[in-house]
């Protein structure tokens, strides 16, 4: 029996290891996958809600790690994670995406000469002021397997000098779990809860710290939130970090009435919030592809995306951080002016199966 540990730690890992758990079922005579939580979001709204609206089994090693600075975090997760590796012995282990739980745990493979899978590989900003560009070079520089969700990371790989053998155009896994619990999604009831009306909101995420961590930037943000709510309601699930950031600064009150504020949602709720919204504005580096996969107009709030796809072909207008412009634009796109996009190549919910296919020749065949 082989034995392959995931590393998860925030919300958007559980999303993308959850497809790919199922998955291994299919060899669960000859695979073992066990999952590893880290412990980066705990709470019941950015993580327990995620393993029962996934329906993943619950985590059969929790490191309980939260907070903390990111060399703290890092070294912290390195330390547990090392003592798991060293009894446990595993064949493989699989990392996603690109938060300090990635790094962490392949760092420690790598030095035990344990193979390193990263799912979502070869994505880039080209802005290494963003802790997840760090994060992602250093993973796929040091991982064995590289599993890639669009084009421009098997150029971005090549383009690095990665040899060709371990790139594996796989598609998107995150697209898995929307195609997994697409009868789900249909079924919420939140927006007749929020008394909503089909294709006439807009939902806003904010969390990346470009945006939210100054004062000066967070409280412009809220300003354009509340101008864009003057033209349709919006709803806004705010971020913890969004959210502690907001108290710090004393910004709560700014906040205008025609915004619905509320805490993170689950997943089957959120992708309904998203299915049904007119307009999606963001920061977040999934939504940008789930979005494009729905057909979603999406404003992508940020200098740059590492997920070029969704605005070449999707959905996704990239428009910078003049939050003006978020204003002007979602205008635009409310008036008509909508991308049609297309779904990219692979992003058709059976990314995890190809993976574990892959996994699977190479363990033993
Ligand atoms: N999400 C959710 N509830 C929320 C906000 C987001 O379920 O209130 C989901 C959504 O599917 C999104 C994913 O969490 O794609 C990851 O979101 P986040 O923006 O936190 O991470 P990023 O993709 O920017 O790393």
């Amino acid at each position: 029996m082989k034995k392959i540990i995931s590393v998860v730690g925030a919300r958007p890992n559980f999303i993308k290891i959850a497809p790919i758990h199922k998955s291994f079922q299919k060899y669960k005579g000859q695979i073992r996958h066990l999952i590893c939580h880290t412990g980066q979001h705990f709470d019941e709204k950015m993580s327990k809600i995620f393993f029962d609206d996934l329906k993943m089994p619950k985590p059969n090693f929790y490191l309980g790690i939260s907070g903390g600075s990111h060399a703290v975090q890092t070294a912290r997760i390195m330390i547990e994670f090392e003592k798991i590796l060293l009894e446990e012995k595993p064949d493989l282990v699989i990392v996603p995406g690109d938060v300090n739980s990635t790094i962490a745990a392949s760092l420690v493979a790598a030095k035990l000469h344990i193979p390193v899978a990263h799912v979502e590989a070869g994505l880039r900003s080209f802005d290494r002021k963003m802790p997840e560009e760090v994060n992602r070079v250093l993973t796929d520089e040091i991982s064995d397997y590289l599993f890639v969700t669009e084009k421009s990371g098997l150029t971005n790989l090549k383009n690095e000098g990665v040899n060709n053998s371990k790139i594996y155009f796989t598609g998107n896994v995150m697209i898995d779990s929307l195609v997994n619990f697409m009868s789900h999604i249909n079924k919420s009831k939140i927006i007749d809860n929020l008394a909503l009306k089909q294709g006439n909101y807009i939902l806003a995420t904010f969390h990346r710290p470009s945006n939210v961590d100054e004062e000066e930037n967070l409280s412009q943000l809220i300003e354009v939130i509340n101008k864009i709510s003057k033209v349709r309601t919006v709803v806004f699930p705010i971020h913890p970090r969004t959210r502690n950031n907001i108290n710090k600064f004393g910004l709560s009150k700014k906040l205008g009435n025609s915004v619905i504020i509320l805490d993170p949602i689950g997943y089957i709720d959120f992708l309904s919030l998203t299915k049904n919204a007119e307009l999606v504005v963001t920061d977040s580096g999934g939504i940008q592809e789930e979005t494009t996969f729905l057909g979603v107009q999406c404003i992508t709030v940020r200098d740059n995306t590492e997920r070029p796809i969704t605005t070449e072909i999707g959905t996704n207008h990239l428009i910078g951080t003049d939050f003006n412009k978020a204003f002007l634009v979602s205008k635009l796109i409310l008036d008509g002016n909508k991308k049609p996009g297309r779904i990219p190549e692979l992003w058709d919910g059976k990314a995890s199966e190809r993976i574990v296919e892959i996994v699977y020749q190479s363990l033993f065949i």
